[in-house]
């Protein structure tokens, strides 16, 4: 029976509504919530894709358990993993005691799955060792709040991009990483010409294409610049000194400090015009409303913390808080990084934004979780957790939805960390990860569209995550696996308290407790439950008791959560990023995100069409890098820093600065052989936030020269797609560069590229064409040069083109691969992938129709396709999908229907 379940987006901050159409037991489709306030029903590429990730054929569905370090998992029974987990944690508790045990877990999780794993560590076990991949996203931004303003609440709401005059994109490709914010602040400026964006990026990002000022500062000089434009401000007199005696402290103190702050001095320092740094300033003390949004440009640096109090002082200068259109506004990465810290879901915090640090926090909830206490020592944040798992001071660990042998930095580490553990427990979603290489038990887990919760996002908007379907296999729900091991070690560690702890017979109990714990905090949400939300739609909180809406906007009384209600500057000076470019690494490494990609692709890696951006990992750099280096585009190259080393295809990229280079951060080995981006990060870490510097290293680059290549296109069926993609996996090992992954629109296809310094024997190839069912010859054709290493294969099938095997020249993948994906490649024309001229047949024959909705992923030629059959705009919409999702596309295709067939506009 076909149903609609109302549900959130399970990628970024932005918190989108969705509505999950699904048909007996399976999801089939996708759309934006109308209803929902963080979207109003768009969506963009990542999640009007979530409908096509919703497949079985790569999830863990089973728990699998191994003897032995080197043997290879087995699947058991629950009660088997589960007793053998409880075994191995009691044991290591009861020799090592409670610190020797810790937990990872992910700001994808809901807010119910972290207050249960919260409560086991620090309320049953008796650790704090219980961290987050939130570490790594938005620790800077929670501690620089809170020593700003008091507490960690973004104080302002989506609806203030209406209503500023002045945007500042600081550290944030929001077009990229939070699109359908970005589409808000597209619109806002369309409305409003007046409204100003400034962009502060060390690269020209895709959120600059409406920037009225980029400024491209060196990585790292943001404190500088912002020190700057408030020592503007004051010199002009921008300030607001009313605000600042009546609602803050210390600003007299960082005034003065502030005199060495010239724009000429900060000029020098940021590699930015001293004009522009001036006037950025004027146009925020001048601004009639100022909004600054910013991400993790800001929060992954090793000065993280103070890049969000300097960007915070100047809202603060100004009175530039508290009213319509105007606010310091962190972006969270993650679904529910917010959930995760509202529970105290940190190694530094408790429940409700306690500090664990806070001997009165501690007696509280310890009170209210009805245990004697809450230990005092602090537990390890993520780097420190994970070393302390090298050096064998922690000896087993429970991860849970996320990845760390490719998110964290210097994987080297981080891998001989996991290597040497003595039990790792991966609680997750998906079979395939680089984290279950080193997982002793797996456990699996429910995904989305199959879990009940809430998340919270960036404007602290609380919305349902609800089930649509059942989960696959033996799947379960975090909160319950998590519940489930707690009963059981609680029994094995004879505690007491244990009934206490965890009663819940299902997950809405849970959120009441969590609810409760909330009760006269700075987020209190006291008067908000499932029913509530049922009924009047998300809520923002504060949501006390008795309240009938939650509070779009904080510290409209400019009253803060501190001791003296004031809030506060702190010190903060320039520093300059963790590792300078030298003379053995010169070049400034800069990692981002992409449109079509999530994290580290274990779901968005499922879906050809989010290939379709780039399908290989690519380095930009700056044409006068690569001269120098001798580098032409679109040769591959190897890049190291200190840590490791990948070896990527190289291109030149637009808006980057001389000296600096961008590579993407989502592939890892499951796409390519190399760790990735993070392996090449340095560890090192914010001195209040713990947060490591993962957008910046020192790196060179240098040719490589591999004379032999290959690339193998085979189309798929969607039930053949993934089972090939597991299996050429194993070839990404063989060869010194390799990706692999999907692309396609209508059709798919699996694509893997290599390549080697000679051509590998016959075998490995018959290996190859096996693999691909590229075997038999009665409908192949093959060019062969065996004086120049050059085996190429086509097999057609039905008259189309079914799989290409180039090996030892493969230029032609490059307008191969699109001519198959648009099945736009006659039979006929095949021969000109096998030619030894890599020159396409002809423009027009295989020039591909530009994707003009990259949510539907649908092309020109197919919307002109019909309109040309005199289908309306709504029509065209109704049939392809396109313009319904994030809507960017929409004047594109009006303009196409224009230009069609008028009377269809
Ligand atoms: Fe999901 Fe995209 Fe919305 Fe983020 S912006 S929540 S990825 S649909």
């Amino acid at each position: 029976m076909k149903t609609e379940t109302r549900s959130t987006c399970c990628y970024c901050g932005t918190g989108c509504g969705v509505v999950i159409e699904s048909d007996a037991g399976r999801i089939t489709g996708i759309r934006g919530d109308k209803a929902h306030p963080a979207n109003f029903g768009r969506l963009c590429a990542k999640g009007a894709a979530l409908a096509d990730s919703a497949r079985h054929d790569y999830r863990l569905l089973f728990p699998e358990l191994r003897s032995e370090r080197t043997a290879p998992r087995q699947r058991v029974s629950w009660d088997a993993a589960l007793a053998h987990a409880v075994e191995r944690f009691a044991d290591t508790i009861r020799r090592h005691g409670p610190d020797s045990v810790a937990f990872y877990l992910s700001g994808q999780l809901l807010t119910e799955d972290y207050y249960v794993f919260n409560k086991l560590a620090k309320g049953l076990i008796g650790t704090n060792n219980l961290d987050t991949n939130s570490r790594l996203c938005m620790s800077s931004a929670v501690a620089g709040y809170k020593q700003t303003l008091g507490a960690d609440a973004p104080p302002c709401a989506y609806e203030d991009i209406d209503h500023a005059d002045l945007i500042l994109l600081a550290g944030s490709n929001a077009a990229v990483a939070h699109p359908i914010v970005y589409r808000r602040i597209e619109d806002a400026k369309a409305r409003n010409p007046k409204l100003r964006v400034i962009v502060i990026d060390p690269r020209r990002s895709e959120s600059c294409a409406i920037a009225d000022l980029h400024l491209a500062l060196r990585p790292g000089s943001d404190i500088a610049l912002f020190n700057a434009m408030l020592r503007v401000m004051i010199d002009e007199k921008l300030v607001d000194r009313d605000y600042l005696a009546a609602h803050t402290e210390g600003f007299a103190e960082f005034e003065a400090s502030l005199a060495r702050y010239t724009p000429a001095a900060a000029a020098a320092v940021t590699e930015l015009a001293e004009e522009d740094i001036v006037l950025a300033a004027r146009w925020f003390g001048n601004a009639g409303a100022a909004l600054s949004l910013y991400c993790q440009g800001l929060n992954q640096s090793t000065h993280g913390t103070h890049n969000n109090a300097a960007i915070i002082h100047l809202h603060l200068a100004t009175g530039q808080i508290g009213k319509a259109g105007a606010g310091p506004f962190s972006l969270t990465g993650q679904p529910n990084a917010m959930g995760g810290r509202e529970v105290g879901g940190l190694a530094n915090l408790l429940s409700a934004h306690r500090d664990l640090a806070n001997p009165a926090h501690r007696d509280e909830v310890a009170r209210l979780w009805g245990i004697p206490a809450i230990p005092e020592k602090p537990g390890k944040p993520a780097i420190e957790l994970f070393r302390a798992l090298a050096s064998g001071e922690i000896k087993a660990v429970w991860i849970a939805c996320t990845n760390p042998a490719q998110s964290l930095p210097n994987q080297a580490e981080v891998r001989a960390a996991l290597a040497n553990a003595e039990f790792v427990v991966l609680q997750e979603a998906y079979a395939n990860t680089d984290t279950a290489a080193y997982a002793d038990l797996m456990l699996p887990a429910s995904s989305w569209g199959e879990k009940e919760g809430t998340v919270t996002n960036s404007e602290r908007r609380i919305s349902r995550v609800r089930a649509a379907v059942p989960p696959p296999g033996e799947a379960r729900p975090d909160w319950r696996i998590a519940v489930d091991f707690a009963r059981s070690l609680g029994a094995r560690l004879e505690n007491p308290h244990t009934a206490r702890l965890f009663p819940y017979t299902c997950v809405e109990e849970v959120h009441a407790e969590h609810r409760a714990s909330t009760r006269g905090r700075d987020l209190d949400i006291s008067g908000l439950d499932y029913a509530l939300i049922e009924r009047e739609g998300p809520q923002q909180w504060p949501f006390p008791e008795g309240a009938t809406t939650g509070r779009s906007r904080l510290y409209a009384d400019g009253v803060f959560p501190t001791p003296s209600g004031r809030a506060r500057f702190v010190c903060v000076e320039h520093r300059p990023v963790a590792e300078k470019p030298d003379a053995d690494y010169p070049l400034s490494l800069l990692t981002g995100r992409l449109l079509e990609q999530w994290h580290s692709m274990s779901r968005t890696g499922t879906v050809a069409r989010l290939f379709n951006g780039e399908d290989e990992p690519i380095l930009k750099m700056h044409p006068c890098d690569m001269r120098h280096r001798g580098i032409e585009s679109g040769t591959l190259v190897r890049l190291a820093s200190r840590r490791g080393e990948v070896v990527v295809r190289v291109e030149q990229g637009e808006g980057l600065a001389k000296g600096r280079c961008w590579l993407p951060m989502h592939w890892g080995e499951q796409f390519m052989n190399g760790y990735g981006a993070n392996a090449l990060m340095p560890a090192a870490t914010d001195p209040y936030s713990f947060q490591p510097e993962l957008k910046h290293a020192a790196v060179h680059v240098e040719t490589v020269d591999f004379p032999w290549t290959l690339a193998i296109l085979r189309r798929v069926s969607a039930d053949e797609a993934l089972p090939l993609l597991a299996r050429a996996r194993g070839l990404l090992k063989r060869f010194p560069y390799a990706t692999v992954g999907l692309y396609g629109r209508s059709g798919t296809l699996v694509l893997l590229r290599a390549a080697a310094y000679a051509a590998p024997a016959d075998s490995v190839l018959d290996e190859i064409d096996s693999l691909f069912a590229m075997q038999g010859s009665e409908s192949a054709i093959i060019y062969a040069d065996a004086s120049r290493g050059i085996d190429k294969k086509a097999v057609l099938r039905d008259g189309r083109l079914f799989a290409v095997r180039l090996a030892g020249e493969s230029l032609a993948a490059t307008w191969l691969k699109d001519a198959m994906a648009d099945d736009s490649l006659d039979a006929s024309l095949v021969r000109h992938a096998l030619a030894p001229s890599v020159r396409p047949p002809s423009q027009a024959a295989v020039a591909r129709s530009p994707v003009i909705c990259k949510c539907a992923g649908v092309s020109e030629a197919q919307i002109v396709g019909e309109f040309a059959r005199g289908a309306t705009l709504a029509a065209v919409q109704e049939t392809l999908k396109c313009g319904t999702f994030c809507g960017g596309c929409l004047p594109q295709i009006r303009e196409l229907a224009t230009t069609a067939l008028p009377e269809a506009a």
